[in-house]
């Protein structure tokens, strides 16, 4: 599609970052080109049209993202947080990473019970933090409507890791 090939078009790809052997693959060109965020926001919103009331944007660039989903789709936006940011009572979920663990947080009273929410994100790779994102907000009460991420790499794990879990999960690109 032609909104695929613009954001496509603006994906930097770092060698060694943040390791070595590591290509990052960075967004933040796409986010600062209005068009792009636009045509993403656009893309990653309609497959669900109709089927959530709220978009879950996973701390930093998932809210970017959630943001800009919000103005398109007319949803409001549930902040899925880092440990330890959120100033009222929160329900944490913990995940593992490569040699520690993270966890992420949303206020427990934050939505209606039973509210649909659409997770969005930049990068979709093992899968860890879009899980763990599905099983706080299934254990907030509300209902994960999908996983919607503007770049999907593949052979890492994370779409098996979510569709296991019966989570819908669109990509915009594929590496
Ligand atoms: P996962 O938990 O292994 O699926 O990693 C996904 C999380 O790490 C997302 O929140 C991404 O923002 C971030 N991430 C992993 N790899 C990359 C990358 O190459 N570029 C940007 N973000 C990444």
């Amino acid at each position: 599609t032609p909104e695929a090939a613009l954001v496509d078009s603006l994906i930097a790809s770092i060698p060694d970052f943040p390791e070595h052997g590591v290509t990052f693959r960075d967004l933040t060109p796409v986010f600062a080109d209005g068009p792009a965020l636009k045509a993403l926001a656009e893309a990653l919103t309609a497959p669900f049209a109709g089927r959530f009331d709220y978009l879950g944007g996973l701390e930093a660039r998932g809210f970017l993202i959630a943001g800009a989903a919000s103005l398109v789709s007319g949803a409001g936006v549930l902040s899925v947080r880092k440990a330890g940011k959120l100033p009222r009572a929160v329900l944490s979920q913990e995940y593992a990473l490569e040699y520690s663990t993270a966890a992420l947080e949303v206020h427990v009273d934050q939505l209606p019970p039973g509210s649909r929410v659409l997770i969005v994100d930049d990068v979709l790779a093992t899968g860890g933090t879009a899980l763990a994102a599905v099983n706080l907000i299934e254990r907030a009460g509300w209902q994960v409507a999908g996983f919607a991420v503007a770049l999907e790499l593949d052979g890492l794990g994370g779409r098996a890791k979510l569709e296991a879990r019966g989570i819908e999960t669109f990509s915009l690109l594929k590496y």
